[in-house]
């Protein structure tokens, strides 16, 4: 099977992304990208994570074509190919509707740096996608100009929809996606009890230098 591996990790990471509550019964999708063959492996549209199997999942070019798969590919993918394009370290995206992240994104409002576990987004701020209808090319073009207008950013949110998040693998970008809907929701919080105050652009450059030497490092 092409992209074994890849196939089996994204139905794991989908089990897990509906098992969190990031992602409500179909809504969400998760890709991973291969630079050699220049293959993306991405889920079925519309099939439940815990009925979806390896075979469900649909390898494309970025241009669009199937190569293998019998299911029809998520309606986001030409959104997941937009963020290959413009970034070429991106090896997995993850785009889910979760709760907190979503409110913010309801509100257009940004998420912000009110705790350290956003740094994974690399930007102070991640910023906000005007709202276009899912499952568009629009929608692809319009994440693909914030992306360019914030080069660093490793997280979008979509207005009225949800979030995007990737990295140089699949449990990053996972990572990402429960980080940024933690911050979200920590961010809410703040929000209907005072006002948030946010980490300064200093606090923030010192935690994601701090963040380079975090948990285990390779041994020397
Ligand atoms: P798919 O089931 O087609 O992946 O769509 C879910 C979604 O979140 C659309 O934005
Ligand atoms: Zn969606």
């Amino acid at each position: 099977m092409i992209m074994e591996e890849a196939r089996k990790q994204i139905v794991e990471y989908g089990k897990r992304m509906s098992a969190s509550g990031l992602s409500i019964g179909t809504s969400g999708n998760i890709s991973v990208y291969d630079p050699e063959t220049g293959y993306m492996a991405i889920s079925p549209s519309g099939l439940g994570y815990f009925d979806t199997e390896p075979e469900d999942i649909v390898v494309m070019t970025l241009g669009g074509e199937i190569v293998d798969g019998n299911r029809k590919p998520s309606s986001e993918h030409g959104l997941h190919t937009i963020v290959y394009k413009n970034r070429p370290e991106a090896r997995a995206v993850v785009h889910t509707h979760a709760p907190y992240a979503t409110t913010l994104a309801g509100l257009h409002t940004t998420l912000k740096p009110v705790h350290y576990a956003m740094m994974g987004a690399n930007v102070y701020e991640v910023p906000l996608v005007p709202y276009v209808t899912f499952g568009t090319p629009e929608l692809a073009d319009a994440v693909g100009i914030v992306l360019k207008d914030n080069p660093r950013a490793r997280a979008v949110l979509l207005a009225n929809h949800g979030d995007v998040c990737f990295h140089i693998n699949l449990a990053k970008a996972f990572g990402l996606a429960e980080n940024v809907e933690f911050t979200a929701r920590i961010q809410w919080q703040c929000m209907c009890a005072g006002t948030p105050v946010n980490l300064t652009e200093a606090e923030f450059a010192d935690a994601l230098e701090r963040s380079k030497t975090y948990g285990q490092q390779p041994a020397k």
